[in-house]
């Protein structure tokens, strides 16, 4: 869509987390925008069957948070009026097999339920004058205009009737943003066109939630992380206050040799067996609220619609329908969020430069965004045996596997919060992994390690001289051009 671009109508497909992020930006450029949700909109804040994974907690990252606020104003107020739970102040602690540190929340954000994340959202976008729900509808195909390339609008089967009924629905401009469970390939395929090759990270994920209830006479129990060890088939463990008076407990695991329980006992005891036994004593002062519930994850994957020359005008993708990352790192949301920063800013410059193609533009701008975000979940998931990449391989993988391993061990051995808080920006999306796996980081590592493990590893991948170790790095490490991507315009 170019000069033609026309803003009566956009219609966003799907109400979860990305679509009202859409509906919230379009909703200043567009007359009207419509969001089809094929659930029943609920009237409480409550799980729906279209968001499966809502269940299990859900984090928000600070720079989700961030572009969230600023889209909703007052959003984080809100949650914590709602009973969400003030991370301000609070210490979390993250644990390894070889020891652990604390780093103290020094912003105000909310922790609180999926549904709640979303329930605060939709009741926001009810009262907006532009945007109007159209629940119990489901989008079952594309329009596009005879002989073109130009999508026109939508099919949309009306759930609320028996067998359903089918209607034809005009917009400027459709997103999809269904999730990870999107028709959109299917749509394109039967419209002619030819997909270009998805990335997939066969992740073989298992993941297993418990729910308990926090009584008044319980101590203080700090969030903690205990870090899973894929050499050992050990998962990652999490312990997360949601809300004031529950807390979760979630197991994880790659590479699908072993999916935690969801057995209540077995689940307690897959508790116990983690690396260390916090979680499990933390439990022991909580009141069980639900058993156990499990999510699998086959394989995240990354669709490359931004390849497409015949990529039709007056269609976007967004969220999960766009790619999927490991649930497990919590990027999820954020990611969404960056796209719809992203949309924000291309739908600015198009209005300002006629000549702009603007769908394939935005597509490549949110390729860029989620690039940082994959190569994490990458790196992060295939240290598990199992799990296998599919697409662009990344370079020097053992290599930035090991230095992050030997950078998180630093940052506990020599008891700097702070560098562990830069290696958490980096998987929020905040820095860039240049800033820290780089020569002189390693030359720190290598100097404090007084038993030389570090040193002995380098030698490993030492170039020899400076230069050729700056090249290497630089090889190993990309530039993800963060600060392009957090620009406004
Ligand atoms: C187990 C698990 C845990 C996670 N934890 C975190 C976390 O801690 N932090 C984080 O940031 N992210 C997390 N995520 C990821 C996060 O849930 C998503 O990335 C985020 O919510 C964005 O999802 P979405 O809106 O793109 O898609 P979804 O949440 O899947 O929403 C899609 C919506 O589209 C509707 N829909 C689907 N098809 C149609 C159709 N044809 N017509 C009309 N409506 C349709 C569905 O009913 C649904 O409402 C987790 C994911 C999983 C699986």
């Amino acid at each position: 869509m170019t000069q033609s671009m026309k803003y009566e109508r956009a219609i966003v497909i799907g109400g979860g987390m990305t679509g009202m992020l859409a509906a919230k930006v379009l909703s200043t450029f567009y007359v009207q925008v419509l969001i089809i949700e094929k659930d029943e909109l609920p009237d409480s804040p409550e799980n729906r069957h279209g968001t499966p994974q809502a269940f299990h907690p859900h984090r928000m990252l600070p720079l989700g948070k961030q572009i969230f606020e600023r889209l909703f104003p007052g959003y984080t107020k809100e949650l914590l009026e709602m009973g969400g739970f003030n991370t301000l102040h609070q210490t979390s602690r993250f644990i390894t097999k070889n020891g652990e540190l604390a780093l103290t929340d020094t912003e105000e954000t909310a922790v609180t339920r999926r549904a709640m994340l979303e329930w605060v959202l939709m009741q926001r976008m009810l009262r907006e004058e532009r945007v109007q729900f159209l629940e119990k509808h489901e989008a079952i195909s594309l329009q596009f205009e005879e002989e073109t390339n130009q999508v026109i609008g939508i099919q949309v089967k009306d759930r609320s009737v028996k067998p359903g009924i089918i209607h034809e629905m005009k917009a400027d401009l459709v997103i999809d943003t269904s999730g990870r469970m999107s028709k959109l390939p299917k749509w394109l395929k039967s419209a002619g066109l030819t997909l270009p090759q998805t990335d997939e990270l066969n992740v073989s994920l298992g993941y297993s939630t418990r729910y308990y209830q926090i009584p008044p006479e319980a101590p203080n129990l700090e969030p903690m992380v205990v870090v899973g060890q894929p050499d050992k088939r050990i998962p990652t463990g999490l312990f997360e206050r949601v809300d004031q008076d529950l807390a979760a407990v979630l197991l994880s695991a790659a590479g699908g040799s072993h999916y935690p329980s969801t057995d209540a006992d077995q689940f307690d005891l897959e508790t116990a067996a983690l690396t260390h036994p916090s979680i499990a004593e933390a439990i022991t002062h909580l009141i069980p609220y639900t058993k156990p519930k499990g999510f699998r994850v086959p394989a995240c994957v990354r669709n490359h619609y931004e390849q497409m020359e015949d990529w039709p005008s007056g269609l976007l993708v967004m969220g999960d329908a766009l790619c999927t990352l490991d649930p497990i790192h919590g990027q999820g949301m954020t990611k969404a969020a960056l796209e719809a920063h992203i949309l924000e800013r291309m739908l600015k410059q198009t209005q300002e430069n006629k000549s702009f193609s603007f769908e394939r533009n935005t597509l490549q701008q949110m390729q860029h965004a989620n690039e940082l975000g994959w190569w994490l979940c990458a790196i992060a998931d295939m240290a598990w045996e199992g799990v296998e990449l599919k697409g662009k391989p990344i370079p020097h993988l053992t290599f930035v596997q090991e230095f992050l391993n030997h950078y998180v061990q630093y940052t506990i051995q020599t008891k700097q919060p702070e560098r562990l808080q830069a290696y958490h920006s980096m998987h929020s999306f905040l820095i860039e992994p240049r800033k820290i796996i780089n020569l002189e980081q390693l030359q720190d590592m290598i100097q404090a390690d007084v038993t030389g493990e570090i040193a002995r590893w380098w030698q490993r991948w030492d170039q020899e001289n400076d230069e050729f170790n700056r090249a290497f790095f630089h090889e190993a490490v990309p530039d993800f051009h963060l600060h392009q991507l957090l620009k406004s315009n």
